[in-house]
């Protein structure tokens, strides 16, 4: 099978080192192995992406000299699909609505019963109130009244989802090609009782959304034919999400390879609106795609 990966930023803020970094891994990766480099433009979330910020993704990726495969994706095109795959999830029961908010999940973690409040790829891991309320009726999931959730429970008891191992509930896995901090490598086994330790019920479909990063980017990847995903670190505790996902959907689960994250000085992570380290800022200076490599620590091209 060729080598297939992708660049998926989010146009919410100026790409910076870190997404320089994790793009030029990707395009070397690709070209190394004479495979492709595509790239999908994560727009979903429409209150943050702005176009503006897309041109700018263009622009800066032409600079750094990464020339991309195809057509560009983008995620804005594709609430349709979010939406099916959601429907046909809710007729499996494996959805529920969720009206809590963050102080309502707050407050219920931290309930005596439930010990110390587990944190989870998504923040606190969901105590599950909703989950036993009663659910509305329909083939079609219901919407916009709130959030919808993944019962995890219930997915582990759906067909597929984990393979049967004895002395476990069953084991589920994808593979790591990734090395690092925060990063286990080689063959990840997971088992239900960890998800839902350590994961939970977490949201599928956003309010606001219509649909959540986690689906779109499992049914992008299937889409778009992936065979590698290379991403930051701080998604590999999500990754265990994505499998889930795949295994209900019945899509293929791709290699993983999570890479470090760029810091600053100070050690934090870069975020988006670090306009300091903004690959357009080292434009104007008059720095080079050279310059950029040698500052995330890649080899020249
Ligand atoms: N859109 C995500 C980001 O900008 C990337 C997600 C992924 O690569 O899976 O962080």
């Amino acid at each position: 099978m060729t080598f297939r990966t992708r660049f998926a930023p989010s146009p919410t803020g100026p790409l910076h080192l870190g997404h320089a970094y994790s793009a030029i891994l990707a395009h070397d990766m690709a070209r190394a192995a004479g495979g492709d480099f595509l790239l999908r433009i994560e727009d979903i979330d429409r209150t943050r992406a702005r176009p503006e910020w897309e041109e700018l993704i263009y622009e800066d990726l032409r600079w750094l000299g990464l020339g991309w495969d195809g057509p560009v994706m983008r995620q804005s095109q594709r609430l349709d699909s979010y939406c099916e795959t959601l429907d046909a999830l809710w007729a499996r029961d494996l959805l529920y609505p969720c009206t809590c908010n963050r102080r309502d999940i707050a407050e219920a973690a931290s309930a005596p019963q439930e010990g110390a409040p587990m944190l989870g790829p998504d923040g606190i891991v969901y105590p599950g109130t909703c989950r036993r309320k009663p659910r509305p009726p329909g083939q079609t999931a219901p919407r916009p009244s709130g959030a919808l959730r993944l019962d995890m429970g219930q997915a582990a008891l759906a067909k597929g989802v984990y393979t049967p191992r004895i002395g476990t509930k069953g084991i589920a896995s994808f593979e790591e090609t990734g090395t690092g901090e925060h990063i286990r490598h080689g063959r990840i086994e997971f088992t239900p009782d960890e998800v839902s330790h350590e994961i939970g019920d977490v949201v599928i479909a956003r309010r606001d959304m219509g649909t959540s990063y986690h689906l779109a980017v499992v049914l992008d990847d299937a889409a778009q034919g992936i065979t590698d995903v290379v991403r930051g670190a701080d998604l590999f505790e999500a990754t265990r999400i994505h499998v889930i996902l795949q295994r209900l959907l019945g899509l293929p689960t791709p290699r993983y390879h999570h890479h470090r994250l760029i810091r600053d000085q100070n050690g934090k992570r870069l975020a988006k609106r670090d306009d300091a380290r903004a690959i357009r800022k080292y434009r104007e200076e008059g720095h080079s795609p050279e310059d950029i490599r040698r500052m995330v620590g890649l080899p020249q091209a």
